[in-house]
């Protein structure tokens, strides 16, 4: 932060102003060449009154405008923007933290917009439906442009990062895709930043699949990386671009490692949801067989309910950082399966096959991840254990096919 971005933003907000060089100097009363020298940052005396005068002249958020400047720590900034509301921009907000997240900010008295894409997606319309104070902003984690033009309207204090191919087996059928959104959406999205706000907030949602082949269990922010799959290798370049940006740029850039988190929102590809999503159908009728891949790897499991709560605190701390997510506990597949029959009754070895077809290429074996410095400076903690979770998607299946059960 300093004179340098002081000058790039009020640039870009003269530019998007459609204002010259000319008419910013006659209204903030300064010559032509003394905007000139701003923008290229070779003026580093900056009265309180100038600085208001840019602020009020092009709609920027004055404080905001200071900390950029380097009159301000991010932490006095934090509070609200000039309408005493903050705003929040998040990707992947058709996804299932997408609006369990967007939820919570609404809670917490955030304006939040959600980037969709395409030009109908019907996903849109259901999360209007659960969420109807969710404004929507057009835009493509492909599409440089359409970063750029979904901040400049958004205008956020603070980004969530969470679109991405998110489908491990996916990953590995569409690599070049996973790169592309998954990893270099993640730099598109950081230059956005660059570009229109450089004080602006961002959060990275990082995966455990980056520790892959486990270096030591548990793991922690000082695991080494080990990716086992095209989506775990594109989530670590998606790390360290967050990291690179936050210690090249001075970005408030903060990497979440999430461990996997579920809910009654999963999507009905990943196996847990696949798994509870079985039992209901089994229970209905409808199926009479759930036939999955390995039931070895061990996961650890937490609701995804407790974990946008960690995403939101990491950006209100006084320094960004990077944080583990996690449970502290890990389960196999199987007894994943086991709990989720169970809550019905059901012995799952009737019902379960493993079919190699469903085998990772190359499978992550072991996480379990030790989240010791997100409780201890983000106060986090999850309030749901594996077996509330389990069967509060069990439950949420079975009530959605309208039977009752024996469990
Ligand atoms: P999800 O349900 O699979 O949602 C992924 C989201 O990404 C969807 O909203 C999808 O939107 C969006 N997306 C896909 N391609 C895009 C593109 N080109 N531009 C913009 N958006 C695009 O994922 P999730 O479970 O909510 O996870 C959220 C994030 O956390 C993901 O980045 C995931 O990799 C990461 N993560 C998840 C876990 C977990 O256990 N859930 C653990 C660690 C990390 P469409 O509707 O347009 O397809």
């Amino acid at each position: 932060m300093g004179m340098r971005e002081f000058g790039n933003t009020i640039r870009t907000a003269r530019i998007k102003a459609e204002m010259s060089q000319k008419m910013l100097a006659d209204r903030v009363g300064l010559s032509r060449e003394s905007i000139s020298n701003y923008e290229r940052g070779e003026v580093q005396v900056l009265s309180p009154a100038m600085l208001e005068m840019f602020a009020s002249t092009l709609g920027l958020d004055p404080r905001n405008l200071a900390r950029i400047a380097g009159y301000l720590s991010p932490s006095d900034t934090a509070a609200t923007n000039s309408s005493g509301m903050k705003t929040a921009l998040i990707t992947g907000i058709t996804g299932q933290d997408g609006s369990y997240l967007a939820e919570f900010l609404i809670s917490k008295g955030y304006k939040v917009y959600g980037m969709v894409r395409g030009q109908h997606n019907p996903k849109q319309e259901l999360v209007q439906a659960m969420i109807p104070a969710l404004e929507f902003v057009d835009g493509d984690l492909l599409d440089q442009s359409s970063l750029v033009a979904a901040l400049e309207i958004t205008q956020p204090d603070e980004i969530y990062n969470l679109g991405a191919i998110s489908f491990v087996p996916l990953s590995w059928k569409q690599p070049v895709l996973t790169g592309e959104v998954t990893g270099l959406g993640v730099v598109r999205m950081l230059e956005a930043v660059r570009m229109t706000n450089p004080g602006t907030r961002f959060y990275q949602a990082s995966s455990s699949e980056m520790f892959g082949k486990v270096r030591e269990v548990p793991q922690t922010e000082l695991t080494p990386f080990a990716p086992r799959s095209p989506y775990g290798f594109a989530k670590a370049y998606g790390h360290y671009a967050t990291v690179n940006y936050r210690e090249s740029y001075g970005l408030f850039a903060c990497s979440g490692i999430l461990f996997n988190h579920e809910s009654p929102r999963r999507g009905l590809e990943f196996v847990t949801r696949k798994i509870t999503n079985g039992v209901a159908r089994i229970v209905a009728g409808k199926q009479h067989e759930l036939v999955l891949g390995d039931l070895q790897p061990q996961r650890d499991w937490g609701y995804a309910g407790d974990y946008v709560r960690a995403m939101w605190a990491m950006l209100q701390q006084d320094d960004a950082d990077d944080y583990v997510v996690a449970s502290g506990a890990t389960h196999t597949i199987e007894e994943f399966a086991t709990h989720a029959f169970a809550a019905v009754g059901l012995d799952w070895r009737e019902y379960v096959r493993s079919d190699p077809k469903f085998y990772r290429p190359a499978e992550v074996n072991l996480l379990i991840g030790k989240a010791e410095k997100a409780e201890r400076a983000l106060g986090w903690e999850p309030t749901v254990d594996f077996p509330h979770l389990v069967r509060m998607m069990v439950e949420a299946d079975v009530a959605k096919e309208g039977v009752t059960t024996q469990g």
